[in-house]
């Protein structure tokens, strides 16, 4: 009797331990497929060598440069922006858009696989932060009061920046030039990627950097 009460407790414990890995292999398969990019690792005193002071507390300490000093906030030429650290492409002009907010604002990122998104809660806000997939550099945040419908150019003044927002009149007077571009690009999504500009590396369509 007792033998086979330890039969039917180790049958019992063998289908539970087996139910368990099944599962965890279940998780695991419905976990969304790694992105094929390659992580590249360095040291924070080897980042410290390649980038500029400017880069290095941006990308590498999550620094934001101030609103309306970098050199892309008000750029409109076409072409890529490139992770300033490891050249991967993140953006699209095609996809950028005057926010108001003296930050460069794209709508999307050129492939999704290339932004790595993750909750901020620092300074007492949450955020979701937004780092290149390859070198883990910080590029800045996401946030999801950007443009829905056709982008008219200078109609989101106002945008929200919780805590590094500009304040006062900024942002008037931004141009509009960004609505003769629209055309059969990629659509907004509503989302705003506010990146620094010091984390990126324009590259024009015709291959030239700037
Ligand atoms: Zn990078």
């Amino acid at each position: 009797m007792k033998s086979m009460r330890i039969y039917v407790s180790s049958v019992a414990v063998a289908f539970l331990v087996f139910a368990l890995i099944a599962a965890a292999a279940t998780a695991a398969d419905k976990k969304p497929v790694k992105n094929a990019i390659t992580m590249l690792s360095r040291s924070e005193s080897e980042w410290k060598k390649i980038l500029s002071a400017d880069q290095f507390y941006v990308l590498r300490q999550q620094g934001t440069e101030r609103a309306f000093t970098g050199k892309y906030h008000n750029h409109h030429a076409e072409g890529r922006y490139l992770c300033a650290a490891c050249n991967l492409p993140l953006f699209s002009s095609e996809a950028k858009f005057d926010s108001g907010t003296g930050w460069p604002s794209f709508f999307a990122p050129l492939e999704k696989a290339h932004v790595e998104e993750l909750v901020d809660l620092s300074h007492g806000m949450r955020r979701i932060e937004v780092r290149c997939a390859r070198c883990g550099g910080h590029l800045g945040h996401v946030f999801d009061d950007g443009p829905r419908g056709p982008l008219p150019g200078a109609d989101r003044k106002s945008s929200k920046h919780p805590g590094d927002g500009p304040r006062g009149p900024l942002g008037s007077g931004a141009d509009t030039r960004s609505s003769s571009r629209q055309s059969d690009g990629p659509k907004p999504t509503g989302l705003r990627y506010c990146i620094n500009s010091v984390s990126l590396r324009f590259e024009s369509d015709s291959g030239s950097q700037r």
